[in-house]
């Protein structure tokens, strides 16, 4: 073999030279002068917190995936909490949702005093099976709350025909998903509700920040209620001109989960290179997937003909039969190369919170447990450059080949 050749040196954990030198992480955010330019006016400006910056985010964000409203949140998590008190879910209460996903996801459910019901996934591309949704709808249930995992759009036209038979709520998390697209239109504008989150590691960040997108205006106004302390904004404004000016009334138990205009403000600027991020990630999702097909035992996730993914992580599964080690082996050799691999997820029912709680021992999801045992989450962020890309296919061939049986 040629001595160039990154795959023919002896692996890191081994005692050889590791594919990089310098840790690759899975996810990571890009921030420009711009961006810094963006904030800064809004620190020297009247406004740090609730002002004209969002607004202006929040007709962006709508703008971009064709929805008639968005509400910002300060988190990923506070958009879901919202999401779910808008769909008036409480206790007795079901929501069905995917064990693989990050806790947030159920989470939201338990908030308010409502059950999550856990349905398991689709073997190719591990988004939540609309089958076994079915099977788990019951008298109490009420909203579905599937994610698009890894970017993946789940297949909304059967589940939103199964919501409406049913009478129940779509709230989609679409933390990877933003820019997605589902049979030519975005996700954002097709379930019910839609969340999002602009955490780091997402296509956009507001440092932390999330987004509820929808067509409905009664979601909307219990929305914004919500997001801070239970006010209605509007109510607000319209006594405030025909009654005492100083009035505001609670409607309802809210919670602060406002996003101040200063996070607005870089979430606005970094909204201008989404397009530029979604190219940049399918373009290296793309050279992945071509590049494994020819590795043995490494299969990436499946991607329908009627969608586009918005790539936020590119997670591989290993057919483990046809290595000479685990999965665990494999994940330290790849971070002993300098990649930062991740994992995800560890299935929501098995965290001791749920197993305590619900009694879950292990076994309910077969599907997603077994898919759990077998996944490396590979760095994937448009910042990366082609030799990022490069160093990210010559570890796992290395690895995968060393391995091999
Ligand atoms: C990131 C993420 C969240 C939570 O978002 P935060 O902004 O971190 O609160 C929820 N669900 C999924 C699937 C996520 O990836």
């Amino acid at each position: 073999m040629n001595q160039s050749d990154p795959t023919s040196e002896p692996l890191a954990i081994l005692g050889g030279t590791p594919v990089r030198a310098k840790a690759l992480p899975y996810g990571r955010q890009q921030i420009n002068d711009e961006d810094v330019d963006a904030v800064v006016q809004v620190l020297r400006s009247d406004w740090l917190t609730t002002g004209p910056k969002v607004d202006e985010f929040e007709e962006v964000v709508a703008a971009q995936v064709g929805a008639k409203y968005a509400v910002a949140f300060n988190s990923g998590t506070a958009a879901l909490h919202g999401a779910v008190f808008a769909a008036d879910l409480g206790p007795g209460d079901e929501a069905i949702t995917t064990p693989i996903t990050f806790c947030a996801t159920a989470n939201c459910a338990l908030y308010t005093g409502a059950t999550p019901v856990f349905a398991d996934v689709c073997p190719e591309t591990l988004n939540i099976d609309v089958q076994q949704i079915e099977e788990r709808i019951t008298q109490r249930t009420k909203a579905i709350l599937p994610v698009d995992y890894a970017g993946h759009p789940v297949n909304l036209d059967s589940i939103l025909a199964l919501a409406e038979r049913h009478g129940l709520v779509v709230i989609e998390d679409a933390a990877h998903a933003l820019g997605a697209e589902y049979k030519g239109r975005k996700v954002g504008s097709i379930s019910h509700m839609t969340t999002f989150s602009f955490h780091p590691v997402k296509h956009i960040t507001t440092c932390e920040g999330g987004m509820v997108t929808t067509d409905n205006p009664d979601f909307a106004r219990r929305l914004k209620m919500f997001r801070s302390h239970g006010v209605d904004p509007e109510a607000r404004r319209r006594s405030a001109e025909t009654a005492d000016p100083w009035f505001y009334e609670m409607e309802v138990l809210g919670f602060n989960y406002r996003l101040p205009d200063v996070a607005c403000a870089l979430g606005i600027s970094q909204m201008k290179r989404l397009e530029g991020n979604l190219a940049r990630r399918r373009e290296i999702a793309s050279h992945y997937s071509e590049a494994f097909a020819q590795l043995p035992g490494v299969v990436p996730l499946a991607e329908l003909p009627e969608i586009k993914s918005a790539w936020h992580i590119y997670p591989i599964r290993l057919e483990l039969d046809k290595f000479t080690v685990g999965r665990k082996a494999i994940f330290e050799a790849l971070r002993a190369e300098n990649l930062q691999v991740n994992v995800h997820y560890i299935p929501v029912h098995l965290h001791p919170y749920y197993r305590k709680r619900f009694g879950y021992e292990g076994g309910e999801y077969p599907i997603s447990e077994g898919a759990y045992e077998s996944l490396i989450t590979l760095p994937l962020f448009h910042s990366m450059t082609d030799q990022d890309e490069k160093d990210v296919v010559a570890a796992v061939s290395k690895v995968t080949q060393h391995y091999a049986k």
